[in-house]
């Protein structure tokens, strides 16, 4: 029995990374993937971004954008 010509890829490296380029670095991020809706400041255009958006307007290319302020009224009007 010769087992030299076997090469185990696990002996003596403790990496793996599979996906190159990815690494989990923070964890407790789950909800900034959630998309907030912005107000463009010069043409009024709602604008929603998510997490990694560049922030700009997307219709006229302003980059001074408002958060909208909606978040306490906006659900009380359906009854
Ligand atoms: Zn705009």
């Amino acid at each position: 029995m010769s087992r030299e010509s076997f090469a185990a890829p696990n002996l003596g490296g403790s990496q793996q990374a599979p996906a190159s380029g990815f690494q989990p670095t923070a964890s407790g991020y789950e909800n900034l993937d959630k998309p907030v809706g912005y107000l463009c400041g010069d043409c009024d255009t709602k604008v929603t971004l998510k997490r990694g958006d560049p922030i700009r307007c997307k219709e006229c290319g302003y980059r001074v954008l408002y958060k909208e302020r909606t978040n306490r009224m906006i659900q009380f009007e359906a009854r």
